[in-house]
């Protein structure tokens, strides 16, 4: 990595830091690759990052559409955790919360991995139940959990609402201390730094229009800069995996939904964790730069447009303030959307296809981002070896077919919603 003295950057600040080397090439893309990987945001860079380093299978292209990261990867609220209660779904997510805890070190680059907590408000007796079941099942898989009491979460979070007319009375909470945030472009730019650097091509502007099959096997894709032949290819493409796997003639049980989230102005620290809450549509949590990020629900039906609606955002920022009604006087920024692909029990999609030598990982409704080094580690895993790692086995597209959903009501916060 290059070393840039307090007087260089001072050099590059007059320069337009014209002396500073690009993080990765930009290449013009071979005639073939032994794999070529659809979508450059985390979960393509990720896999080309393990296929390189942990396989040696360093021929290999990421190809974007746009810019990298700037799918999902980019617009996402960061949030890192690994708090579920089925054991396919909390044993896959500790392992990348594992990778999390050390991914600045793998890759020799500040992911700014901030483990404040994830914090999760009960309103009732009943979600207090489902809060304590929640915590006894990662606790039998050796994940950190702590059921907290009212006045802990008052000591934890002093600005939520805990009066006695509170619209959302707050009985307690659930905590996973190891959970947080962490930066989402520099995860892109980490992942694509590293991939680069062992010979991955990173393709920018190079959007996948068709696949070549032949004789029931894809052989390469056609490209807006031209055919590219592929000994594997491998679908990470968020949103858009139903429209890719159909150029292949594979009918995906995804739906592509809208997902927004806002962030408002700085402000002094104010919300310590990332707040989640057990029967709401809202979370909440506060940028380093100081903006309070709020997300809510998604818009509930298909659409391709990476802009929301504004009754779900509406819905968002009333439950947010009135668990913190002190937000009220803050002036939103910005807001933006990504499109997510919906599977149909909640939980992501990953490893073969009924199609040869296409793979796909996908369906990661609104919760991939935590999954980013996990899935990349493990899908570059079963690409390198022709089967599904076993972390990642349950997982399966034919899981819908063999009545074996992993259904936890979706992977995002909200409880009863797909
Ligand atoms: P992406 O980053 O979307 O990358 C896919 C790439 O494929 C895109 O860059 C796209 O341009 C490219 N592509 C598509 N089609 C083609 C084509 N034909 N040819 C070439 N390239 C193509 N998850 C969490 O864990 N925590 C959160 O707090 C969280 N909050 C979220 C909030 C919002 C508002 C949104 C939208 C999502 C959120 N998520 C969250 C979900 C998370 O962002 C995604 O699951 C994750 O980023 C998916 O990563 P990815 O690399 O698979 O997809």
């Amino acid at each position: 990595m290059a070393k840039y003295s307090a007087l260089s950057l001072l050099r590059g600040a007059f320069n337009g830091q014209s002396h500073w080397q690009p993080a990765w090439r930009h290449p013009d893309p071979k005639a073939s690759y032994d794999v070529v990987i659809i979508g450059g945001g985390g979960h393509g860079l990720a896999t080309a990052h393990y296929l390189a380093k942990n396989h040696g299978i360093t021929n290999v292209a990421v190809l974007e559409k746009g810019y990298i990261g700037s799918g999902n990867t980019g617009r996402n609220t960061t949030i890192v955790r690994s708090n579920y209660r089925l054991e396919p779904l909390s044993r896959f997510y500790e392992f990348s919360l594992k990778l999390w805890e050390q991914l600045s070190d793998e890759l020799n680059y500040n992911v700014m991995f901030s483990p404040r907590g994830a914090l999760t408000l009960g309103h009732s007796d009943g979600d207090m139940i489902r809060l304590a079941e929640k915590g006894d099942a990662m606790a039998v898989q050796g994940i950190d959990a702590e059921l907290l009491t009212r006045d802990q979460v008052m000591k934890i979070e002093p600005c939520l609402d805990f009066s006695h007319d509170a619209r959302f009375p707050i009985e307690g909470g659930m905590i996973q201390w190891r959970g947080g945030t962490a930066r989402h472009d520099a995860v892109a730019w980490g992942f694509a730094r590293s991939a680069d650097s062992q010979g991955v091509d990173i393709i920018q502007q190079c959007e996948v229009t068709s696949m070549v099959v032949d004789a029931g096997r894809v052989v390469g894709v056609e490209t807006s800069r031209g055919r590219i032949n592929a000994g594997m290819v491998a679908i990470c493409a968020a949103g858009h995996s139903g429209h890719v796997a159909a150029m292949a003639g594979l009918k995906l049980p995804v739906e592509s939904q809208t997902l927004q989230a806002m962030v408002t102005e700085g402000v002094k620290p104010m919300v310590n964790t990332v707040v989640m809450t057990q029967s709401l549509h809202c979370y909440i949590s506060q940028s380093d730069k100081g903006g309070i990020v709020f997300g809510g629900d998604p818009d509930n039906w298909p659409s391709y447009a990476q802009r929301g609606h504004a009754v779900t955002m509406e819905l968002a920022v009333q439950q947010g303030l009135a668990l913190i009604p002190a937000l009220s006087r803050l002036r939103m920024l910005r807001t933006w959307a990504g499109v997510t692909d919906m599977s149909f029990d909640g939980s992501p999609i990953i490893g073969s296809t009924p199609v040869d030598g296409l793979w796909i990982d996908g369906g990661w409704c609104y919760g991939g981002f935590k999954a980013t080094p996990g899935s990349g580690y493990l899908f570059a895993d079963t690409l390198a070896n022709q089967r599904p790692h076993e972390i990642i086995a349950p997982f399966s597209l034919d899981r819908f077919e063999r009545g074996s959903p992993v259904d936890e009501n979706g992977t995002g916060p909200f409880p009863n919603h797909r």
